[in-house]
């Protein structure tokens, strides 16, 4: 078992309950256990224009392997109606393998910790909050 982290993102259709529903597949992943939820926080858009986007960390613990982890997340995604075009676009559901275990991964596909860590308004805010799953 490994201990990932997972950024979390909406600025569409009802932010928050996307990210309630996230929660929800992720706790239900083989191989995995959801270990907590950060508070939900708000930040701008990196781009002009777009509404708010609300934001959360999820902790997991999961013996998937990083590229499987990113397909799961990626299905999450889909299933909750992400639509691929602009990039940055707003988007309904947005996740993002920030850490995983102390891993550092530079694929094609999956580069490990996420660039974006620490550019953005500070993701770890509400872990001082975690809520037991
Ligand atoms: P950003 O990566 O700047 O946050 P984004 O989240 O809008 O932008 P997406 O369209 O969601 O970008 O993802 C584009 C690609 O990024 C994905 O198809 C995935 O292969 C790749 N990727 C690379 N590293 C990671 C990571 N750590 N977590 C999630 N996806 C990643
Ligand atoms: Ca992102
Ligand atoms: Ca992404």
């Amino acid at each position: 078992m490994e201990r990932i982290y997972i950024g979390m993102g909406s600025n569409l259709a009802a932010p928050a309950e996307q990210l309630r529903n996230a929660v929800d597949a992720l706790a239900q992943l083989p191989q995995t256990e959801l270990v907590g939820v950060s508070a939900f926080y708000q930040s701008d858009s990196l781009l002009p224009g777009q509404p708010r986007y609300t934001n959360a960390v999820a902790v997991l613990d999961s013996s998937l392997a990083p590229l499987e982890l990113l397909d799961a997340l990626q299905a999450i995604e889909n299933d909750q109606g992400r639509e691929r075009n602009e990039r940055w676009g707003p988007r309904t559901l947005d996740l993002d393998i920030l850490l995983f275990g102390d891993r550092l991964i530079d694929e094609p596909r999956l580069k490990v910790p996420h660039y974006h860590m620490q550019a953005r308004a500070c993701p770890f805010i509400g872990l001082e909050r975690l809520q037991p799953a």
